[in-house]
Order: structure tokens, then C-alpha cells, then sequence
């Protein structure tokens, strides 16, 4: 094993060692916690140390990277999953749909109406996730809060989407834990079991708080 491989392979053990302890102290189960690797603005050789670990779960934010990336290694290493964790515009919805496994960013209804209907088209109906633009910050995308349980129910009615659960970004410098409170007992309004939330900085309260899922970049491959 070469170095890189051996530290990559380190940070991602020490990582999942922080997820199980926050977990325990949650008092939730094994499998309770998904761990999203974060790989944007990494290349593919920054990633592969980390497919052989064992690291199948990945989240990128923008479809043209994820393009230029991803199809080479999703055809090396079997049973990857792709997050799409950054904002979609509908011109892109066809390219996502046919190469993300999970769309963590559902923020308003033009983009949920376009990829119900490409999902319906290819055949592909991936499992997604309603954002909510938790700390209502006017720069920041995401459903109100305030509208978000009427959003996740027209979803499904009115565009045949497969809403599994809510991701949220909290605001910047300020403790993010009554945001994440917020997130999961937004989800449990929505019926929603399912909560993607803390990033490298934050994970460890998000799961605190009830995370299934957490965002992590920075933490495993380095500053970006
Ligand atoms: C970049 C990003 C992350 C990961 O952030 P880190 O601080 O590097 O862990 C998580 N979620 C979203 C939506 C992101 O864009």
C-alpha cells in the first residue's frame, strides 16, 4: 500500500471512529448513520484511495464535474452510490437523473417537476431529498422552512417524486444545533426518516441531533 492510500485509508477510519461515538451517544443503532463522502474539486485520484478502503457512498455538487469524473469509476469499482448535494438547474436535470443515485437537493418545484418527469422517462426513479433552507438566509438555496411540509407532500402528489428525507446547510458562525433540531423535527412533521445534515466542521452534533446522513469533505480529502 502506498502512502496516500494508507492515510487516505486512515482518515477515513478515524472519521467513521467519530461517527460511531457521536452514534453511540445518540443511542442509535449500528447502521444508523451514512457516511456521504464529499469529493468535489478532487480528482479521481484523491478518490480512489478512498474506493479501496471500502468507501462507496459519494456526494458531489455539480453535474458537469460529477460527469467528468465519476462514469470511469462507477465502472471499476461496483456498488457505488452518487449524492447529488449541490443545487440542479433543470437543463442539467437529464444528466443528473442518468448519473446520481440520490438527489439530495429538491429546492423548488420547477426543479422537482422537471426531474419527476425525466425519472419517469429513463426509468430511473432515484430516492431524493427536500432542501430546506433551515436558517432562512436569502442568499442560501432551500424550501422555507414555513412551506416545506406542503412542498414534500406536492412531491409526490403532483410530481411523482420519491421523497426519502430533508438535507439543510445551517448558517455560518453560530452553534448549528437548534438548526439541526429544526431539520429533524421538520422531518418527522413530513413523515420523512430520513435527515442529511452536519458537514466536516458539525457532523458530530448533527448526529446528536438525529443525522442519518452526513456530508463530509474537507475532513477526508483535505482543504479544498
Ligand atoms: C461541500 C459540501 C459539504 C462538505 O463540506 P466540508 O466542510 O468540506 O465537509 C457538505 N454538504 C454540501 C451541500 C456541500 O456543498
Amino acid at each position: 500500500m502506498d502512502e496516500t492510500n494508507e492515510s487516505a485509508g486512515e482518515r477515513l477510519a478515524a472519521i467513521r471512529a467519530r461517527i460511531d461515538k457521536a452514534r453511540e451517544r445518540f443511542g442509535a443503532p449500528p447502521d444508523a448513520v451514512t457516511l456521504v463522502a464529499v469529493s468535489k474539486t478532487f480528482g479521481p485520484e484523491a478518490v480512489v484511495p478512498l474506493l479501496e478502503s471500502g468507501q462507496r457512498i459519494f456526494g458531489e455538487n455539480r453535474v458537469q464535474e460529477a460527469r467528468d469524473k465519476w462514469p470511469g469509476l462507477k465502472a471499476r469499482y461496483p456498488g457505488i452510490e452518487l449524492h447529488l448535494i449541490g443545487p440542479l438547474q433543470t437543463n442539467k436535470v437529464k444528466d443528473a437523473v442518468a448519473l446520481f443515485d440520490v438527489i439530495e437537493s429538491v429546492d423548488r418545484d420547477k426543479v422537482a417537476k422537471a426531474l419527476g418527469a425525466e425519472m419517469e422517462k429513463a426509468g430511473r426513479r432515484l430516492p431524493c431529498f427536500v432542501q430546506v433552507n433551515i436558517g432562512d438566509e436569502p442568499q442560501k438555496s432551500g424550501i422555507p422552512v414555513d412551506e416545506t411540509v406542503a412542498f414534500v407532500g406536492r412531491c409526490g402528489t403532483d410530481y411523482g417524486l420519491e421523497v426519502v428525507g430533508l438535507m439543510g446547510i445551517p448558517p455560518l458562525d453560530v452553534p448549528p444545533g437548534p438548526y439541526f433540531a429544526l431539520l429533524a423535527d421538520l422531518a418527522r412533521q413530513c413523515g420523512l426518516k430520513n435527515v442529511s445534515m452536519g458537514m466536516s466542521a458539525d457532523f458530530e452534533t448533527a448526529i446528536e441531533m438525529g443525522a442519518t446522513h452526513v456530508r463530509v469533505g474537507s475532513a477526508l480529502f483535505g482543504a479544498r
